[in-house]
């Protein structure tokens, strides 16, 4: 990291005074303010979470208060001081990948970082178009960004199709970035499968929870990398009540 920039204290805006005794915050020479937004930008955060920060995460929960303080933890340490990456996991809703985007606008802003984000899904679905004959992208031109970032942020894992493809790809993707220390930030809307009951004959949730959709393998690696984080809301209960009744 470098010191930051003593005319505009790291902020990327100077204060200048103007005729008349007003003052004007201009971007400083310093090209903070600039690479900050070029940063952002390339990072891919969709337009729905691009306004989230770690400041406005609201706490409508006991859970939130402590998934905001490890992710400050989490910025303050990286890149030097992270040893694991995180695994936010919650009933939809309950503000996990506001706290993904929020880490990843910190890191951006506050540490220069080169951030990726991508869901799941629409990473899966950037791969496949690649294989049709006309795509002007290449496979790698689509996974080398996520397999080098310097922190990814992978939303709702275990999202989508499950096909043996997709689970080689989010296998390869997780061991490279694992082989590499190189962290991963998820977002997970699905039970671990940790708590299923075996004994129980007809689970409703099989073949619904991570374990089921990425794999035993998987599971461990993640629980190797990630520290996992459980994001609840209030209407926690019933949230998994209506899923059971979905199925
Ligand atoms: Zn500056």
């Amino acid at each position: 990291m470098d010191t930051p920039c003593p005319a505009c204290s790291g902020t990327g805006f100077r204060i200048v005074e103007q005729g008349g005794g007003t003052t004007a915050a201009v971007p400083c020479e310093c090209g903070v303010a600039g690479r900050s937004a070029r940063l952002l930008r390339a990072a891919g955060i969709p337009r729905r979470y691009e306004h989230c920060s770690l400041a406005d995460f609201e706490i409508h929960d006991p859970s939130h208060q402590a998934a905001l303080q490890v992710a400050r933890e989490w910025v303050e340490r990286w890149p030097d001081r992270v040893e694991h990456g995180l695994l936010f996991l919650g009933e939809p809703g309950t503000g996990k990948t506001h706290l993904a985007v929020g880490i990843a606008r910190a890191l951006i802003e506050e540490k220069g970082a080169r951030v990726v984000f991508r869901e799941q899904r629409q990473l899966l679905k950037e791969l496949q178009a690649t294989f049709d004959s006309g795509s002007a992208r290449s496979e790698w031109d689509v996974l080398a960004p996520v397999l080098e970032a310097e922190v990814l942020v992978l939303d709702d894992l275990g999202a989508g199709r499950t096909t043996p493809w997709a689970r080689d790809v989010m296998h390869d993707l997780i061991a490279h970035r694992y082989n590499e220390r190189l962290p991963i930030l998820m977002t997970s809307n699905r039970p671990t499968g940790e708590e299923r009951d075996p004994r129980a004959p007809a689970d409703p949730l099989e073949g619904m929870t991570l374990r089921d959709r990425l794999g035993e393998a998987m599971m461990s690696r993640l629980y190797e990398m990630c520290l996992i984080v459980h994001v609840r809301g209030k209407d926690f209960r019933r949230g998994v009540l209506h899923a059971r009744h979905r199925f």
